[in-house]
């Protein structure tokens, strides 16, 4: 099997047979050798260096429902906040003063003109605040083709906006079945992105209940047929207060949902080498170096939140959120950390 593993990712195309193959691995020994080879190929790609992007999460307030999210509409519990132009603009301008290269500004879904003219203002301001130095990643779910051409005439240059699943079956048991949460839609969304002139970024959840290996092999040819220019994905993470938590009995353990995140990254680096891959925060959670690891399994760009501390209390995706009580400060001072680390010497 070792021998076989080896030869496998030497190859410059995996069939689905030998990705499900690879994702099956369970010995240490095998993984590791996964890992160093997404590693060697990052490093020859991409150099060691480490790309930090500002997260701001701009506001949890959300008209969609997905069965896995904490802060969906559907739950009353949550305690809806929005950032001012104000309040975002300086995050913004921190991660600037941070020598932060880019910032990556999330929120739940609304499709409203007033959210599309905020955004749109937000990012004129944003760009003239720190002389056209940062670039701008927009994570602000599906919206229509002519929201995304305004966003990307503002400055907008990359949009993230996950699959969740490319299985069409399993998108459907993580998500009501309805019109607002339809999987041809979220497609086309994609296809939307790329025609507005975003470079395009996806991802999934990896380990959702009834989710098996043959659909995390198929949502990495998903990437690879699309064409994705980045990937932000982690392991799938319970919220109590949400309909998936019923399931919860069907979960693979918190170990292997982190080893198969890392895993899947793994995989994608040796699939595409060229494009950038997040070590998720969510791996976090389940490993206080999941990030450092999540590295040396190929990722090349990690997250930093600049949300600041009274609000991204309330971004609630998932139970146990990492640094949900660590102010910018700390959260910035770890992640240059890790950035600075010399993962060439083992980390
Ligand atoms: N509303 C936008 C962006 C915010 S949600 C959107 O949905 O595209 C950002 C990401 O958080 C989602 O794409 C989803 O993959 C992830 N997420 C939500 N709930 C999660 C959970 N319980 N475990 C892990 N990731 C989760
Ligand atoms: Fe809203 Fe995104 Fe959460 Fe779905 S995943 S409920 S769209 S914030």
């Amino acid at each position: 099997m070792t021998s076989e593993i080896k030869k496998i990712i030497e190859k410059p195309e995996l069939s689905r047979d030998e990705i499900i193959m690879l994702l099956s691995v369970d010995s240490e020994a095998e993984s590791q050798l996964i890992f160093e080879k997404a590693f060697a190929i990052k490093n020859h790609i991409h150099g060691s260096k480490i790309y930090l992007r500002g997260l701001i999460e701009l506001t949890n307030k959300c008209l969609k429902n997905c069965y896995y999210c904490g802060i969906r509409s559907g739950n009353k519990n949550a305690t809806r906040y929005e950032l001012s132009e104000k309040e975002a603009l300086q995050a913004a301008v921190l991660a600037w003063e941070q020598g932060f290269g880019s910032i990556v500004i999330q929120s739940g879904e609304l499709k409203s003109e007033v959210f599309a003219s905020k955004i749109e203002r937000l990012l004129q301001q944003i760009h003239h605040k720190t002389n056209n130095e940062l670039s701008v990643t927009l994570s602000c779910g599906e919206q229509t083709l002519d929201t995304y051409k305004r966003w990307v005439v503002a400055g907008a240059h990359r949009y993230l906006l996950r699959i969740e699943s490319s299985n069409e079956t399993l998108y459907y048991k993580i998500h009501p079945n309805d019109q607002m949460h339809d999987f041809q839609t979220r497609l086309q969304a994609l296809h939307d992105l790329r025609t507005a002139g975003f470079l395009v970024g996806t991802g999934v959840m990896i380990g959702l209940p009834e989710q098996t290996i043959a659909h995390l092999a198929d949502d990495l040819l998903f990437f690879k047929n699309f064409g994705v220019d980045m990937v932000g994905m982690g392991p799938y993470l319970e919220h109590h207060e949400t309909p998936l938590f019923e399931k919860n009995h069907l979960l693979w353990s918190e170990s292997t949902r982190f080893q198969k995140s890392l895993l899947m990254i793994a995989i994608l680096r040796i699939m595409m080498p060229h494009i950038n891959i997040a070590a998720s925060t969510a791996l976090e959670t389940l490993n206080p170096l999941g990030r450092q690891k999540g590295i040396l399994a190929g990722a090349n760009v990690i997250m930093p939140n600049v949300t600041p501390l009274e609000k991204k209390i309330n971004y609630d995706l998932y139970d146990k959120k990492p640094h949900l009580y660590n102010d910018t400060e700390k959260i910035v001072q770890a992640a240059k950390q890790i950035r600075d680390t010399n993962f060439l010497n083992g980390g």
